[in-house]
């Protein structure tokens, strides 16, 4: 299997962030990493040489130690597990004019009209109480198409091709799922079964549709992939595979650790997201584990590093204007450093260069992004990290086209030009 089929199987494993975390913990178990997560033992337990991962529901941080000294540096590549979405209320039972939908709202900033006409499954994790009393939590996924929000008919909506779409995000994103009428508990019915916690009672759910058509090449040439999730799953694969490959090398100098975050789409201020002391609390726990003193913490910092993975935007062949016109990015031609003086990337020149370096070693080719400055840039979790940790940090990212819509767009070659540089780069020797 090439590298880009690999990436879509693992964003079809992954409907939800929780997904995605159950899927990243079980490859890393499988290449012998210790879950430290649900034991919590003393910090010695997490910091013996050798591989470990934390995780909680949509979060999950994973490290390889090697035989090192109690200075030495971390190498860390970040990205988020979450994706806009549209996502069900905690009462959702709605009828009325002969259907029954579901009550949802848009989840980060969703392009609205991609999830128009689409027929969608759902999935996300349940709280669910046990005969014990002891409240727990199980994923759920069910891909059978199952809701779907149609999309009025031109002929109520004369307008919309000239005048564009409106959405209003309470009235008109409720997804229908059957004809007839509801009761109140019939979502709770329905994911009770889906779940399959048997006598156990449902409590609570974090639900989310999610595309049912499986993700894929396109073109004549196969040289695109087409797939929902690509912000920011294809980034995580890449953190994944380059830690796997880290792990193969006992005599690196360094400690190699990822740190896969959730809702980077809706600001990242929550106890699973970058603003929340996850990745300090594991370092510290790192260093404590091998006796470090606060000489040698603050000499581990100075050689540490943040790789922040996030996608990029593509130079759009029929928008070339909303571009920067100076800084064409091209799918296919290679990670892209993104750049933004006022700090919403948190690339400085060191870091852009170290990244270029990397690439250099690993004969992948590199690309510079900047955003218009009329135009008000995105961010990534990549100035959160570096605040919360002083690490100088770099953001990189593959080109991708529709980023944000149910169904995004990227070149397959980018799929090995990631893993190469990001392999290259964790693993480099300062
Ligand atoms: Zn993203």
């Amino acid at each position: 299997m090439t590298i880009a089929a690999e990436l879509l199987g693992f964003i079809d494993s992954a409907p939800s962030p929780y997904h995605a975390v159950d899927v990243v913990a079980s490859r890393l178990r499988g290449a012998g990493f210790a879950d430290v997560s649900r034991t919590d033992g003393p910090s010695t337990a997490i910091g013996a040489p050798g591989g470990g991962y934390w995780r909680r529901g949509g979060a999950i941080i994973a490290w390889f130690v090697p035989d090192v000294g109690p200075d030495a540096a971390v190498r860390i590549i970040g990205a988020h597990t979450d994706s806009p979405n549209l996502r069900i209320k905690p009462r959702p039972d709605l009828a009325g004019y002969g259907m029954r939908r579901l009550a949802a709202e848009p989840y980060g900033g969703v392009l609205l009209n991609s999830w128009l006409d689409r027929d969608l499954g759902l999935s996300g994790r349940v709280a669910v109480r046990g005969t014990d009393g002891v409240v727990s939590e199980h994923l759920f996924r069910d891909d059978r198409p199952l809701v779907r929000v149609p999309q009025l008919a031109i002929h109520l909506d004369r307008e919309i091709n000239d005048k564009g779409l409106l959405l209003n995000r309470q009235q008109h994103l409720n997804p229908v799922w059957g004809i007839g009428t509801t009761y109140d508990g019939e979502f709770l019915d329905w994911i009770t079964e889906a779940a399959a916690v048997g006598d156990a009672d449902v409590l609570a759910w974090d639900a989310m549709c999610h595309d049912t058509l499986p993700s894929g090449f396109l073109g004549p040439d196969e040289d695109l992939i087409s797939a929902a999730r690509i912000d920011n799953l294809c980034s995580c694969f890449g953190a994944l595979h380059a830690l796997l490959a880290a792990a193969e090398d006992e005599a690196a100098g360094h400690i190699s650790l990822i740190a896969l975050f959730d809702h980077e789409e809706i600001g990242s201020e929550t106890a699973t997201g970058a603003a929340a002391p996850l990745l300090t609390n594991v370092l510290e726990r790192l260093s404590a584990a091998r006796g470090a003193t606060a000489e040698e913490r603050a000499r581990a910092l100075v050689g540490s590093r943040i790789l922040s993975a996030d996608m990029a935007h593509g130079t759009h062949p029929n928008y070339p204007e909303r571009h920067e016109p100076n800084h064409p990015i091209a799918l296919g031609g290679g990670p892209v450093i993104k750049v933004n003086v006022n700090g919403r990337y948190a690339t400085e020149a060191l870091t852009s260069g170290e990244f270029q370096a990397a690439c250099r070693v690993a004969a992948v080719p590199v690309q510079v992004y900047s955003h218009r400055a009329d135009l008000a840039c995105g961010s990534t979790i990549g100035p959160i990290s570096a605040a919360r940790t002083a690490i100088p940090t770099v953001d990189v990212g593959m080109a991708q086209l529709s980023m944000h819509s149910i169904r995004e767009l990227m070149a397959a070659s980018d799929v090995a030009h990631m893993v190469d540089s990001f392999g290259a780069w964790l693993s480099a020797a300062r």
